[in-house]
């Protein structure tokens, strides 16, 4: 989509008209102007050379057809690539970028190798979840997570500004969304003054700074103790819970040993544990003592979800995002 002309080409049209063509994209998800049956055929005809609003993008389905995934090309011919996840139970979960690649060259994720292009703009964030919706056809999108390409907290205003604008215009609830963050200090401040109910989840992955600033660089900068200080500090203020994911690692992270020191970490009021398994990316491989791991971890009485995973045969699992 392209809405930069829009004002211009309304500057004659009265007020409500802006109300009426929000409608149309983001409450009907139109995906032609000719479907705005309420505007008149010579606004329309105008719309249509200004404002383009169709979205070109390549989609794979898996083989259980639970995940949908969508290489979306954007207007300087970039791509990113956006994943939706059905639920059973009836969620329909998109999985946004938040960049177009990414700086921050985790070890273990896919998107890190492919380097940094530029921060994606809201308009284009907004665009991957309207993308879904047009396709789902009548049903909706329920839940949103900024966990594809990207570091949201580096790009964080236009993160926000999409996250505000799915909340009023798409009707998608702040308890709905989730952020997911390497770790960025700043970032994780900021997020607890927005006076916001959007989850916050934090990538964790390690049980220390040795092996957790092996894994992901920023740790260097943003080293756990501060990292969980800001976290403490965020649920003094918000009193909401947080999300630590961890990943299975095969023979990296997976020890009894690494269950213990970790156990000592998130044990607190509010922190709540995410096991992941390992994508494959070419690096590392997933772990075998899961089950173990999780024996572990249920000795030292850790509570801890799993997260299902989706759509590996089309790369579109955790960490699978990369543009060639
Ligand atoms: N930059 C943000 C958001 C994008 S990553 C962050 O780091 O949180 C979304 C989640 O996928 C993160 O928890 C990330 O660590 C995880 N992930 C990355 N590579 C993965 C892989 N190969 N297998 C499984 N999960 C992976």
């Amino acid at each position: 989509m392209n809405l930069t002309n829009l004002e211009k080409v309304l500057k004659n049209e009265p007020k409500y008209r802006i109300k009426q063509i929000n409608e149309a994209i983001y409450r009907k998800f139109i995906s032609s102007w000719d479907e705005a049956t309420i505007l008149s055929k010579e606004l329309r005809e105008t719309l249509k050379k200004e404002c383009p609003i169709d979205i070109t993008a390549d989609v794979l389905v898996s083989k259980e057809k639970d995940s949908i995934k969508a290489k979306i090309k954007l207007k300087d011919g970039l791509e990113i690539e956006t994943v939706m996840m059905r639920h059973i139970d009836g969620r329909n979960t998109v999985c946004v970028s938040s960049q177009v690649g990414c700086p921050l060259k985790c070890k273990f994720c896919a998107t890190g190798m492919m380097g940094f292009k530029r921060d994606l703009t809201h308009e284009e964030i907004i665009e991957q979840v309207v993308f879904f919706e047009r396709y789902l056809k009548g049903e909706r999108v329920t839940n949103v997570t900024f966990m594809g390409m990207g570091e949201p907290f580096l790009n964080y205003d236009n993160v926000m500004k999409a996250i505000r604008f799915l909340n009023k215009e798409l009707n998608i609830g702040a308890r709905s969304m989730s952020v997911s963050t390497a770790g960025i200090v700043e970032g994780i401040n900021k997020f607890a003054d927005e006076g916001l109910q959007v989850n916050l989840a934090i990538s964790l992955h390690a049980p220390n700074d040795k092996l957790r600033s092996e894994l992901i660089p920023i740790d260097k900068k943003y080293p756990l103790k501060k990292l969980l200080k800001a976290v403490d500090e965020y649920i003094l203020k918000t009193n909401r819970q947080v999300m630590f994911e961890y990943l299975l690692i095969k023979d990296i992270n997976d020890s009894d040993k690494h269950a213990e020191e970790l156990a000592k970490l998130i044990k607190k009021p509010l922190y709540f544990l995410n096991l992941i398994m390992y994508n494959p990316t070419g690096v590392f491989e997933p772990s075998k003592r899961s089950r173990e791991f999780k024996d572990k971890l249920n000795k030292l009485k850790v509570n801890f979800s799993e997260r299902h995973r989706f759509g590996e045969d089309i790369k579109a699992a955790c960490g699978q995002f990369y543009i060639k």
